[in-house]
């Protein structure tokens, strides 16, 4: 569109897209505004973090307050040990949007292209474009799979990452776990890839899906994850990277990787680790309310994408703007996509009463 052009020229420094049709159509006011009722739109735990969490929290600052090297090291020893790699393996940031940025900035230096699906979460793209990279899209399968044959065929010799985002953000969708481990093992013998597993937790036998075992076997892949999803703490900031000791050290070399992290939040995540009943209730609540959220939606002619996280996402009969802010006139934000000019609800899974105000809401505003 040409709004998406301009965007892509600003300063002559973003790079076009090879070919997309996806994008997000901006509200034209501020969905976070505290009246807000419901608070859909930044696929957030509406019940984090835990009891746990939030007396480690009070007793960490009780204890003074440092930089958090320390409380880095104790948390990275925790992830080491759980991932199955040497604490040479991890790298902490302030959210995983930090990592995804600081390894944009390693990998593009100068220009070269990002391969990940169409669509997908933007972070990354949005910063390797800024840096002068092409993005290249590759659409996602019918079932909303990455097209990993297709993405195959796109690296060329200017890939400098491949990004892939399981499960999926905006589509809340999964690549089958065998066939993406087999893309990635072979894809990164010639380029690193990325795998954003942000919404992992969500999914039943979590860990049978995750990419990170490849790192342990030596493969240049890059696995991220984060304490803002199933662990209930987007505000406190703290996110992790899983790979190879020379790639986090491509980064370090560069920044000091605990300068940008908060002590507190440190001690917080390592609460959070060990407080595994309070992650598992958080997601069977996610699974009975997404269950609700879901057959009511599709009771009324809807078609949503199955979804295994903390979203979802259906297509709407109405103009994408006039549907955000009716919603938000209700006080519900939520998120609005245009893929193929279809535009899509990104709605997060809150609590059953957000549940029931959003489909009130829905049914009112596409009345
Ligand atoms: N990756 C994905 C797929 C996400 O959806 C998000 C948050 N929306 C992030 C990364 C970044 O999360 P955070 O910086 O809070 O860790």
């Amino acid at each position: 569109t040409a709004p998406q052009l301009a965007k892509a020229f600003i300063g002559n420094v973003w790079q076009p897209t090879v070919k997309s049709t996806f994008y997000e159509i901006t509200p034209t006011f501020n969905l976070d505004e505290p009246r807000m009722l419901a608070r859909l739109s930044a696929n957030e735990n509406p019940y984090g973090p835990s009891p746990t969490v939030r007396t480690a929290i009070k007793d960490a600052i009780s204890l003074g307050n440092r930089y958090a090297h320390r409380d880095a090291a104790e948390l990275i020893e925790l992830i080491a040990e759980k991932e199955g790699v040497s604490t040479k393996h991890i790298m902490l940031g302030p959210g995983s949007s930090d990592l995804l940025e600081k390894v944009a900035f390693v990998s593009f230096p100068a220009g070269g292209n990002i391969v990940s699906a169409d669509p997908a979460y933007m972070s990354i793209i949005s910063t390797a474009r800024a840096l002068g990279a092409i993005w290249k899209p590759v659409k996602l399968t019918a079932d909303y799979a990455h097209d990993l044959n297709g993405m195959k065929e796109a690296i060329d010799a200017d890939t400098k990452l491949i990004y892939v985002c399981n499960p999926n953000n905006p589509t809340g969708s999964i690549t089958n776990s065998d066939q993406l481990h087999q893309f990635c093992s072979d894809a990164s013998s010639k380029v690193p890839v990325f795998v954003d597993e942000a919404y992992l937790e969500f999914l039943d036998d979590s860990q049978s899906h995750s990419m990170v075992n490849l790192v342990a076997d030596g493969a240049d892949v890059i696995v991220a994850r984060t304490f803002s999803k199933i662990h209930g703490m987007a505000g406190l900031r703290i996110g992790y990277i899983v790979a190879q000791p020379e790639r986090i050290a491509s980064i370090t070399d560069k920044v000091r990787s605990t300068m940008g992290l908060c002590s507190t939040s440190l001690k917080g995540a390592l609460a959070s680790f060990m407080d595994e009943a309070f992650l598992h209730e958080c997601k069977s609540l996610n699974s009975s309310c997404r269950k609700y959220l879901v057959e009511e939606i599709t009771s009324l002619g809807y078609e949503v994408i199955p979804s295994y996280t903390s979203f979802v996402l259906f297509p709407i009969a109405m103009n994408g703007q006039a549907f955000m802010k009716g919603m938000y006139e209700e006080g519900v934000s939520i998120r609005v996509f245009s893929i193929e000019d279809q535009p899509f609800c990104r709605v997060s899974i809150g609590t059953m009463e957000e549940m029931e105000y959003f489909v009130e809401v829905f049914k009112k505003v596409t009345a």
